[in-house]
């Protein structure tokens, strides 16, 4: 790939251990081509012009289907119209190259034996095919499937086509870092992850002149040690004052040299005040170019910490909007005790308030951990336990998003069908409009598109949660990805069944290969 020639420069320094996906990344993007074309388009004058988004969301045929919800007669009615089962539906913007690749990919990904052994597996294929070749491969499947590309060219692509379907994305950055992951603290590599961030929204702002709301998602874990997460979090367990929210707050600045804390050490101080002018500086860009942060929740033993740098972000940038954003995993046992308190801190600070809420990714790893050191396991005792957690909390801030208007949002960020019907069911119960902002959807990238197309072609908000970054980076996130969302990997069947039926029908009826 010339990506010199796209004006994209990526310097991965060889050395660096690639499963522990940390590269230093220097990007610098040639813009302004994109943004013509962009403009052209959008205005119906390129030659791949996007049908008005308007007109767009409206076209998608409801379906009726029975939801088994306590709901009222009119919210059923209206909510049992929309279907995840028709997949000349759903698939209508894929091409059959696509549709071919997907159940190709998601054939291979049911193998427990390849999902367990893939970095091996790919490492092993770069040694036999070499790197172009293997490069090439994995364009075509894997790469191809669940990533959104490494260059202005393929980014630019990846929006197009998704907001074709009308669908936004939503870019994450696969920068990210677990306890013992590497024991020295090297400044410099997180201010790179830094000035990767700070590349990557101002790419999206570009490309974001027609969406309605940009949205950006953040790893903590990018910015700073997890070993400082998971000290600060043990402080905050025991009440540590000067980690209060408005005080971390105060060091959230370009110049924070005055900011210390008497509880960590000066190495550690240093990291803070680095760590809170990096989140400064990412925040800062996304207020300036009007796109909002959601920040993804990781590992248990760093939670505390990392809420309460959000929450600071919040205190900080939240005054009259919800720019910044937490996520909740309802799979923990004290979901909604944090949800509830949060909320209530956000009240009593004057902040905004806005959400992603999952299930979680983490479980065999925080179960695993909480049996080898004898501590109670944080996650719920059954997959049905997390369900009715999840809807739990989606009715609490569904009520607060109803009550406080424009300064709370939410994120629904699940494939399961029931949870985005419970959710869609609650909006129109408490008269929440679809397509006014406050909540939107989320699904992975590349997984369960019978469930975004037919949401997004219905006029709700959906983002495909989008890794972008160069191969070396996103192998090692595909497969963390993998091994930890193997539930939802393995429970990709219905979507296999769909993708096969519409290969079906376009084989007999090869006229409709390139349009439904
Ligand atoms: C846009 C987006 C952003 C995301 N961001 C994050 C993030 O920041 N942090 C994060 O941790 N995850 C994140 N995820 C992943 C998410 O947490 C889930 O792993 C994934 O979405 C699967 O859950 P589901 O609701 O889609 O579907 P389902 O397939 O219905 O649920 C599977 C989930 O249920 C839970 N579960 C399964 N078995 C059990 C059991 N025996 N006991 C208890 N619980 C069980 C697990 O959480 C499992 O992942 C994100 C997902 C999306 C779509």
């Amino acid at each position: 790939m010339q990506v010199a020639q796209r004006g994209l420069q990526v310097l991965v320094p060889a050395a660096q251990h690639i499963s522990r996906s940390l590269p230093a990344l220097t990007v610098t993007y040639r813009w302004d081509t994109i943004q013509q074309r962009l403009l052209q388009t959008a205005s119906g004058k390129g030659d791949n012009a996007f049908p008005a988004r308007t007109t767009q969301i409206r076209q998608g045929a409801l379906q009726a289907h029975q939801l088994g919800l306590d709901l009222s007669e009119e919210t059923a009615a209206a909510t049992a119209e929309l279907s995840f089962d028709d997949p000349t539906q759903a698939f209508k913007t894929k091409s059959t190259w696509e549709i071919a690749r997907a159940l190709l990919v998601l054939r291979l990904c049911s193998f427990d034996v390849l999902v367990d052994n893939s970095l091996k597996l790919m490492k092993v294929g770069q040694r036999f095919l070499g790197r172009r070749l293997f490069e090439a491969v994995m364009r075509a499947t894997f790469y191809g499937q669940f990533i959104g590309g490494d260059s202005e060219k393929e980014i630019e692509a990846t929006v197009r086509r998704l907001l074709h379907s009308g669908i936004q994305t939503l870019p994450a950055i696969t920068i990210e870092e677990d306890i013992g992951d590497e024991i020295v603290i090297r400044e410099e590599f997180y201010d790179s992850a830094t000035q990767f961030y700070l590349d990557s929204i101002r790419l999206l702002a570009r490309l974001s002149d027609y969406v309605e709301v940009p949205l950006f998602q953040l790893r903590v874990t990018s910015f700073l040690h997890a070993n400082l997460l998971v000290i600060m979090s043990k402080h905050l367990d025991s009440g540590c004052p000067e980690l209060s929210v408005e005080n971390l707050a105060s060091g959230l600045a370009e110049d924070n040299q005055n900011f210390h804390v008497s509880v960590l050490t000066d190495q550690e101080n240093d990291h803070l005040r680095n760590t809170l002018r990096r989140i400064h500086a990412v925040c800062r860009e996304c207020a300036e170019r009007r796109i909002w942060l959601t920040a993804d929740a990781e590992y248990t033993y760093m939670r505390p910490a990392m809420t309460q740098l959000m929450l600071a972000a919040m205190f900080k940038f939240n005054r009259d909007q919800p720019l910044i954003w937490n996520t909740y995993q309802c799979y923990l046992k004290g979901a909604h005790d944090y949800i509830t308190r949060d909320i209530q801190l956000a009240k009593d600070l004057g902040m905004c308030f806005g959400v992603k809420l999952v299930r979680g990714a983490y479980m065999d790893k925080e179960r695993a951990l909480a049996k080898k050191k004898g501590y109670e396991d944080p996650i719920n005792p059954t997959y049905e336990a997390t369900g009715e957690m999840y809807h739990r909390l989606l009715d609490t801030m569904l009520g607060e998003i109803s009550t406080q208007g424009q300064r709370c949002r939410l994120i629904v960020a699940s494939h399961n069908e029931q949870s985005i019907k419970y959710a869609v069911a609650r909006m129109r119960d408490l008269g929440i409009e679809k397509n006014d902002g406050r909540v939107c959807f989320g699904q992975l990238y590349g997984m369960c598109d019978q469930v975004s197309y037919p949401l997004g072609q219905a006029g709700y908000a959906v983002y495909k949660s989008t890794p972008i970054g160069p191969m070396e980076t996103t192998l090692a996130y595909l497969q963390r990805r993998a091994l930890e969302n193997r539930s939802v990997l393995s429970g990709i069947r219905k979507e296999r069944d769909q993708l096969w039926s519409e290969m079906k029908r376009r084989m007999v009826h090869p006229r409709s290969w390139k349009n439904v």
